[in-house]
């Protein structure tokens, strides 16, 4: 019995291809590949890290720091741009720090007054917030509606490369709806 369901394991492989290298994929495996493309991470310091983008905040072993995900700010008028190129910037948290031993720290705020207290102290605003665009901003004088513009700018960043192939899946699972759309109508 276990023979020959290795052996039959074996003939797929063949028949299939091992590896997962048939297309089109299982959504569930599209998916899996989405959440781990590259992503862009900077630290306070500006260090710009890749990597997979479910990494949520890690300690970059380089140089010790936080890195966070990397941010864009989509204001065309935004000081930062550079042409096509949007000014890139970090939300922090302060719920994160480097503990002693280099690792990735958490701590917990009790009320949301001790969290917005230890914001402030870190000078983090309450949603992502660019910094260039916050040259040209009076945040005294702005009215409600033009805060809200400012605050639908920042965007999470996407690589070009993880873009490109956000396509290319987006393509298969097109294509594997079609192929069990399909299976269906045969049966
Ligand atoms: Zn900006």
């Amino acid at each position: 019995m276990i023979f020959r369901c290795l052996l039959y394991c074996a003939l797929g492989c063949v028949l299939i291809g091992c590896g997962g290298e048939t297309k089109p994929r299982s959504v569930e495996e599209i998916n899996a590949e989405r959440q781990t493309l590259p992503g862009l991470f900077i630290t306070a310091s500006g260090q710009r890290i890749e990597a997979p983008r479910d990494s949520g905040v890690f300690v970059d072993e380089a140089s010790g720091e936080l890195a966070w995900p990397a941010y864009a700010c989509t204001n065309p008028d935004c000081p930062g741009r550079n042409g096509e190129v949007p000014h890139l910037f970090i939300w922090s948290d302060p719920r994160f720090y480097v503990a002693e031993d280099g690792t990735l720290g958490t701590r917990q705020f009790n009320t949301a007054q001790e969290y917005r207290d230890a914001a402030a102290q870190a000078g983090t605003d309450r949603q992502p917030t660019c910094n260039e665009c916050l040259k040209i901003r009076n945040l005294e004088t702005e009215t409600p509606e033009e805060g809200q513009k400012y605050s639908e700018y920042p965007r999470q960043y996407v690589l070009p490369a993880t873009r490109q192939r956000e396509l290319e899946l987006d393509a298969e699972h097109q294509e594997r709806i079609e192929y069990i759309e399909a299976r269906i109508r045969a049966e």
